[in-house]
């Protein structure tokens, strides 16, 4: 009889994925390597070591060689996070961006071609339209949900990959997942997928078909507003070459960071269940208000994706995106006047954070350049936190009562 092992739930995975069960001296915790080189016990060793590298043998267990290539507290981490996302393998980086410039820039020959989906965090945007050019990469720019002018734009042989954010910023649009890896596999172009806003907790894009999941780890994967760091998923074969690539490029996670992101996944299912929870209390409440002019949440029905969400996603994250019936002063004023989140950039974290984009990501661009990108001027994007939703929606309420 053939006994398959049961899959744990992602709570038990947040906890203990990868994880061996006994560590260095019996610790629970897995300790912070902060080691920059790691040594030989004498040339044998090291001849031996650099033999079953040339083999790609497995060495010992744990067996480094210097920071830049690996170390122990950030390997234990990528194993979690592969086995969250249903992947063979995982990459960290010290940052979101360093996790996509390093697969561009390792992945791209010269005269390559990208596409990507519009509503996307701008600085991927920035990279590929700016700093790829300057090397000869070009980028398209389609529309979200815009299956055929994906496919219209493809350039066979020079279109290499295909990336899109899923749900997106602000508008928190979808991709069908399906729909892409199915595109990717038909022009043979690597397809990848910015998870950062759904997590692991809520959709599984690598389940697809899809050949890479990328995170801001900064975000509902630390979860605590206290580190950066950045990840990419996907089969051995691909994140082995991304990890060479990663040892000359030298995007690295620093070990102590690898630390706080681990003690930060063990309650990623719990926090991204109650941001589920929050994210729908507050944008079915700010739909029903009188004063806000327009609610875009993909557990809405009113969202252009509540279908996709449904089939795709078990939950639908914590960042609400809303107008104010109002103008960038009227905006301005109700934010001023919340008094339980705090006004910062970033997301998912424990505390509520809320943003007015034309302030904050879209200062530099003239008002008409924000209308073109479609930022409106009375535009918030509120991420929740973990607080009560009763106490986020009260505030909420003092807040839209104060503008009159
Ligand atoms: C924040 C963010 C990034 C960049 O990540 P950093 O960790 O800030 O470098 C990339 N994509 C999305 C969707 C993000 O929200």
């Amino acid at each position: 009889m053939n006994i398959e092992e049961p899959i744990p739930g992602p709570s038990t995975q947040s906890v203990h994925a990868g994880s061996p069960r006994q560590r260095p001296g019996h610790a629970i915790t897995t300790p912070i390597t902060q080691s920059a080189t790691f040594t030989f016990v004498d040339s044998d060793d090291l001849s031996a070591f650099m033999q079953s590298k040339i083999w790609g043998e497995v060495g010992e267990e744990g067996r480094e060689e210097y920071g830049r290539y690996g170390n122990p507290s950030v390997n234990a981490v990528e194993k979690r996070l592969a086995a969250l996302e249903g992947g063979e393998d995982a990459v960290l980086f010290a940052s979101g961006m360093a996790a996509i410039t390093t697969l561009l820039l390792a992945s791209l020959p010269t005269g390559a071609h990208i596409v990507m989906t519009n509503d996307c965090y701008r600085r991927t945007r920035q990279f590929c339209t700016t700093f790829l050019k300057r090397l000869g990469i070009e980028t398209s720019v389609v529309p979200m949900g815009d299956y055929d002018a994906m496919e219209a734009v493809i350039v066979p042989k020079k279109t290499r990959i295909i990336i899109s954010e899923s749900p997106t910023n602000p508008y928190l649009r979808l991709v069908d997942f399906a729909k892409i890896a199915e595109i990717g596999r038909q022009h043979k172009v690597v397809t990848l997928i910015d998870s950062t806003f759904g997590t692991p907790i809520n959709q599984l894009p690598l389940s697809y078909g899809i050949d890479y999941v990328l995170h801001s780890a900064t975000k509902y994967l630390g979860g605590h507003n206290d580190l950066l760091a950045g990840v990419i998923i996907g089969s051995a074969e691909r994140i082995g070459a991304l990890r060479q690539a990663q040892g000359v490029l030298g995007s690295v996670l620093a070990p102590h960071n690898a630390y706080l992101l681990e003690r930060g996944l063990k309650t990623l299912a719990l926090r991204v269940q109650k941001q589920n929870e929050n994210g729908l209390a507050l944008a079915c409440y700010l739909e029903a208000h009188p004063k806000i002019e327009r609610v875009w949440y993909p557990g809405l029905e009113s969202h252009p994706d509540y279908d996709l969400a449904h089939q795709q996603m078990k939950g639908f994250g914590g960042v609400v995106s809303f107008t104010v019936k109002g103008d960038y002063e009227t905006t301005k004023r109700f934010i001023d006047a919340l008094r339980l989140p705090y006004i910062a950039p970033s997301l998912g974290g424990t505390e509520s954070l809320v943003e007015q984009p034309a302030i904050m990501s879209y200062f530099e661009k003239e008002p008409e350049e924000r209308l073109e990108l479609g930022i409106f001027d009375n535009l918030v994007r509120y991420s929740t936190g973990i607080e009560d939703a009763h106490d986020i929606i009260a505030d909420i309420e003092q807040a839209l009562a104060q503008i009159g």
